[in-house]
């Protein structure tokens, strides 16, 4: 599975509900500068991206859901050797916000007990019709210990942090 010029292989997988702008956070995540492939499978699609951390080098590989939770078909599989999950929302639909107690419930029973959470509150460009508050946010994931982080997939703010911090998070626990 993993290649010899590797130290690391870090699957990371964007879940939420449909809307919420994940196939875009995803696409954003191709940069130019990295290599990537991507490769759809049934249902599924990944792409590579490659880090460096403390000189070694880190295969991550993200992977989008493509469309499957329309169906409430994620498998389990989906999430199998995860180390990182971004928890997908829109900023402006409070449904979506809610929902993600749900995914997060379904990472406690499908996912390693200890992946990498981070929230994530896409859709910030949409300034004037935000309904989910930060602050309310940031409270809820300090007391459950997971990450948070805003974005616009649209402008591409804070998506490339979100990955760097993800990536720093999952080293910190497996190195
Ligand atoms: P997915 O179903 O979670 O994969 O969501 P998509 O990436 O397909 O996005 C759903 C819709 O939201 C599309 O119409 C996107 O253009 C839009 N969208 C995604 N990200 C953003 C964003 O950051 N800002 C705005 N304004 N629209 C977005």
């Amino acid at each position: 599975m993993m290649d010899d010029e590797f130290s690391y292989l870090f699957k990371i997988i964007l879940i939420g509900d449909s809307g919420v702008g994940k196939t875009n956070l995803f696409n954003r995540l191709q940069n130019k500068d990295f290599q990537y492939d991507t490769r759809p499978t049934i249902g599924v699609e990944f792409i590579n991206r490659t880090v460096r951390q403390e000189g070694n080098l880190i295969k991550c590989q993200i992977w989008d859901t493509a469309g499957q939770e329309k169906f409430r078909a994620i498998t389990s599989a989906y999430y199998r050797g995860a180390k990182g999950v971004f928890v997908c929302y829109d900023v402006t639909k409070q449904g979506t916000y809610e929902s993600t107690l749900r995914w997060m419930s379904e990472i406690k029973q499908y996912g390693d007990p200890d992946i990498v959470i981070t929230l994530v509150g896409n859709k910030i460009d949409l300034a004037e019709q935000r309904i989910v508050r930060t602050d309310e946010v940031s409270q809820f994931c300090e007391q459950n210990k997971v990450g948070y982080i805003e974005t616009s997939a649209l402008n591409n703010t804070n998506v490339d942090l979100a990955f760097n911090q993800m990536v720093t998070e999952i080293y910190k626990i497996v190195s």
